[in-house]
């Protein structure tokens, strides 16, 4: 990932300090492991990260010394408990550069972050005539809620396409966005061709036509500097698995006359002021959006993987992953019959392949004899797949951890499927 070629952003100020994979490969105690009689190559960080041991830690900590219920006692646990819960929510709050804390809402992952702002911000504001604008590259996370909100409410939805080389076409999205737009729902970083798009000129045309702007940022949040009040998005979506934290776990950003304005989505405990048989009074956000026993352990681990990823810094990880793109876009180069899939001149370290007349499936198979583990499939983007013409691709992906020698090792595995196959 380049961080210096985000769209807007500063390239003036000193370089990052340079990472030293091998020792962030020590803090990730899973990559010590062997697959037969090979080390564990992992090349499936966009599916999901590994996690370091700060956050495993954490994790633990959580359980054998304060594991309690939030918010609802008065002793000493829960206390502790609550505190834990609700620091790991301003560490997310610093993280992304929210304005408050109660603009950070706890959810299970970048999914449900974005089927709660359908659901709650959408369900009651749309109708016929109305358009959801989405792109060409949208994960199916960022295109089923929409299609359920469409169905629901009488809306349309719209398609912004993408070019040859996975880049959204921006004079086309700008075409299709007009003053019926009422929700732009972009990625920020698409995790089947790896295309990181110009966000904020993106939630600038859309709030030029009184459209608010949902980003999912699953893919963005441990490659690059995500900063909600620059980029000016209304929500902001991301999952802690992506992120070195846990599954289960991760973040809405909204703004919070967004929040204030927005109804339950679900409702249960720890959502409300007051119930009688008659009425009930909702709490304020964030919690009015959080009914139930939350995920405690999730949130604190997700607070550690902020820690995490702060403390070698995100100039610093995007530098790394943009020496890695360089790396493997070369080296991809030179398999025979290899074609990307997926070439945006902004891009995270994302290669999703196809090699002529061999099914991903079985080269994902032939590289995982030798340890290395890939993606294949159509990554829950079909619509990307539908654009190329192609019925799934094989990716690579990678993360702090990985070095040129994983790539190197992709590129002998290829070498193999390729002897094997002609
Ligand atoms: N959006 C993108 C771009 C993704 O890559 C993913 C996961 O692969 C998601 C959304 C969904 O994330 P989660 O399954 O953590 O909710």
């Amino acid at each position: 990932m380049n961080p210096a070629a985000r769209p807007g952003s500063d390239t003036s100020i000193a370089p990052p300090r340079a990472l030293d994979a091998d020792r962030v490969r020590e803090q990730f105690p899973i990559l010590r492991r062997q697959i037969g009689d090979r080390p564990l190559v992992y090349l499936d960080s966009a599916a999901t990260t590994q996690k370091p041991q700060s956050v495993i830690d954490a994790v633990s900590r959580y359980y054998e010394e304060i594991n309690s219920n939030v918010h609802r006692g008065v002793h000493r646990l829960s206390e502790e408990a609550t505190n834990a819960y609700e620091g790991a929510r301003k560490k997310i709050r610093t993280f992304i550069n929210a304005k408050d804390w109660q603009e950070i809402v706890w959810v299970r992952g970048t999914t449900e972050g974005i089927n709660l702002v359908a659901q709650s911000w959408g369900r009651s504001r749309l109708g016929k005539g109305d358009e959801v604008l989405l792109t060409t590259m949208e994960h199916h996370s960022n295109i089923v809620p929409w299609q359920i909100l469409c169905e629901q409410t009488g809306a349309t939805l719209r398609i912004a396409p993408i070019g040859d080389d996975g880049s959204l076409l921006l004079e086309e999205f700008e075409k299709v966005l007009s003053d019926r737009t009422r929700v732009v729902a972009v990625t920020h970083a698409s995790n089947a061709l790896g295309t990181v798009n110009p966000i904020r000129e993106i939630v600038a045309l859309a709030h030029a036509v009184g459209a608010v702007a949902v980003i999912d940022g699953a893919q963005a949040t441990a490659h690059l500097p995500v900063d909600v009040r620059d980029l000016d998005c209304d929500f902001y979506a991301f999952s802690g698995h992506k992120m070195f934290g846990p599954t289960g776990i991760g973040a809405l950003y909204a703004k919070r006359e967004h929040l204030e304005a927005m109804p339950p989505w679900m409702g249960g405990g720890d959502m409300i002021s007051m119930v009688t048989f008659r009425e009930t009074h909702y709490s304020d956000p964030p919690f009015r959006f959080e009914a139930g026993t939350p995920n405690i352990a999730g949130a604190v681990g997700m607070g550690a993987a902020v820690d995490f990823i702060t403390g070698l810094g995100i100039d610093a990880i995007g530098a790394h992953e943009r020496g890695l793109l360089e790396h493997g876009t070369a080296r991809l180069g030179e398999v025979e019959g290899l074609r990307l899939i997926g070439t945006a001149p902004h891009k995270s370290a994302v290669f999703s392949f196809v090699l002529e007349g061999i099914h991903p499936h079985d080269i994902g198979t032939i590289l995982d004899r030798r340890g290395i583990a890939i993606r294949t499939g159509h990554h829950c983007a079909q619509p990307v797949m539908q654009r190329f013409r192609v019925p799934a691709t094989a990716r690579a992906s990678v993360s702090v951890y990985n070095t040129r020698r994983d790539l190197d090792d992709l590129v002998e595995g290829l070498e193999e499927v390729n002897r094997f196959f002609r």
